[in-house]
């Protein structure tokens, strides 16, 4: 097994890594995946690139025109104009005009344009495999997204990986100050699955994710795609961050 290669430590330089502290990630990982019994799922990341081909800051973008035009650009500040991200505007606007049509609207946009790219998202490496692999050997699955659940549901069926789900699906409800980093769709599937929140394990690409699996007592391993992204999360306190999934089906299939 070659875990090092995927594992992305806190030092730029992997090579610089001692080889003892290296091994004993690997090790700790290992306990990590092989000691869930409920694994919960971010949906863009995680298990495919949703905006693959029109990108998620594109979409943002059209947001922050739209609100210009509404005449509440203002809500908006300069770093999140410049690097603006669909599900932070929506719970801004959320925020600010609470229970307004225009909230509402905002939301059935993003729904819709989520909708529109499940039939051109990537599929994360090995991440049908190994959704497919957890599911032979026992561990229930749950997606936990800020995503809508729709999007997240049609893009399961059309991989045939619906049944690996058993329908729990966790995404975007009409509330959006519930959006992560609130636990509460991790809530909702720990209770629907009846799952200890130490026996499970959330796996996603943004701090959000791992704000919420903290907040839940939920453990978290990211998985970065990007420097950047892995930057995002060491800083935020991430102890386990990985840039493929290739090493938990490794695991999984070494089961002892
Ligand atoms: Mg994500």
């Amino acid at each position: 097994m070659t875990w090092r290669r995927h594992l992305v430590h806190a030092v730029p330089t992997q090579h610089t890594v001692p080889v003892a502290d290296a091994v004993a990630e690997e090790t700790e990982l290992a306990e990590l995946v092989r000691g869930a019994r409920y694994v919960l799922l971010d949906f863009d990341g995680p298990i495919c690139r949703l905006f693959a081909v029109r990108r998620a800051q594109d979409i943002a973008r059209a947001q922050v025109e739209w609100l210009d035009r509404q005449g509440l650009g203002s809500i908006l500040s300069e770093t999140e104009r410049e690097d603006p991200d669909p599900h932070t505007t929506l719970r801004l606007l959320a925020e600010q005009r609470r229970g307004s049509d225009l909230v509402v609207e905002m939301e059935k946009r993003l729904t819709a344009e989520e909708l529109g790219a499940v039939g051109t998202a990537w599929p994360t490496p090995y991440a049908d495999p190994l959704i497919r692999t957890w599911s032979a050997v026992g561990v229930r699955l749950a997606i936990t997204t800020n995503n809508a659940p729709e999007a997240a549901g049609r893009y399961v069926e059309n991989r045939g990986l619906s049944d690996c789900f058993h329908r729990h699906i966790y995404g975007r409800t009409q509330d959006l100050e519930l959006l992560k980093p609130h636990p509460h769709c991790l809530h909702r599937a720990l209770n629907a699955m009846g799952a200890d929140p130490a026996a499970a394990l959330m796996i996603g690409d943004a701090t959000t994710d791992l704000v919420a699996a903290e907040a839940a007592g939920v453990p978290f391993l990211g998985y970065a795609r990007s420097e950047h992204k892995e930057a995002a999360l060491r800083s935020a306190g991430a102890k386990h961050v990985i840039d493929s999934l290739e090493p938990l089906l490794t695991v999984l299939r070494t089961r002892p």
